[in-house]
């Protein structure tokens, strides 16, 4: 499950969970990406903070795991370097890549896209919000995609950066310890008001 997890949320682990009950996984794969091309637009938080949070996030489950191949590799994200890169390390896995449909939705835009359907089956997840677009859905080869309905969870790290920011809670919205990591680590900072520090 490839994601900027910045930071990660009751909603990505709710669908890893799920995901891998249905298609009865070895393991679920956390991976946090390097610097997403699709996100050049904001700051996204350092990656050694997001992958450190998904640690904390995963930890206690015994088939969840995080790889480092995204943040590790130098330039910009593209998941058909995620997969490569899995496949490489796992030469005998099956590989399934678990998105959200707002994802899914931009496959097409993906970099070498016929190829991510040779490495990987696409489990498309449900997410309040969005609806695939049915035209989308047909161009994807039936048996390299499936939509797996997840109990609706409307969280979105943006959403969670925001109350944070707005000094709103974000318990049970993250994980505790993402919660506490967040404090300690003073991420998610409203920025410093025009009139601070004039006095
Ligand atoms: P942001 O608001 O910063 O984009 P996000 O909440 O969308 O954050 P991402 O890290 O972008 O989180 O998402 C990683 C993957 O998890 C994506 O494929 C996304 O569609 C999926 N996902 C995120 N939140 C949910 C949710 N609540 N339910 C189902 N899937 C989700
Ligand atoms: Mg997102």
């Amino acid at each position: 499950m490839g994601g900027t997890f910045d930071p990660i949320h009751h909603g990505h682990l709710v669908a890893a969970s799920e995901v891998q009950a249905w298609f009865d996984l070895d393991e679920v794969v956390f991976v946090p990406t390097g610097d997403p091309w699709q996100k050049s637009d904001r700051d996204v938080t350092e990656a050694e903070h997001r992958y450190l949070m998904t640690v904390v996030a995963t930890a206690a489950n015994p088939r969840f795991n995080v790889s480092r191949v995204d943040i590790d590799r130098h330039g910009p994200t593209y998941t058909i370097d995620t997969l490569r890169d899995l496949k490489a390390e796992m030469p005998d896995a099956e590989l399934f890549f678990i998105t959200g449909a707002d994802a899914l939705a931009d496959i097409f835009t993906w970099r070498d896209v016929q190829e991510l359907f040779d490495l990987a089956t696409f489990v498309g997840c449900t997410r309040p919000g969005y609806t695939m677009d049915p035209e989308t859905l047909e161009k994807i080869p039936s048996d390299k995609v499936t939509m797996v309905e997840i109990p609706a969870l409307a969280i979105s790290s943006t959403d969670c950066r925001d109350r944070h920011r707005r000094g709103e809670p974000v318990w049970y919205l993250v994980p505790d310890g993402v919660v506490q990591y967040i404090a300690k680590h003073d991420l998610y900072a409203s920025p410093p008001s025009p009139t601070e520090g004039t006095n």
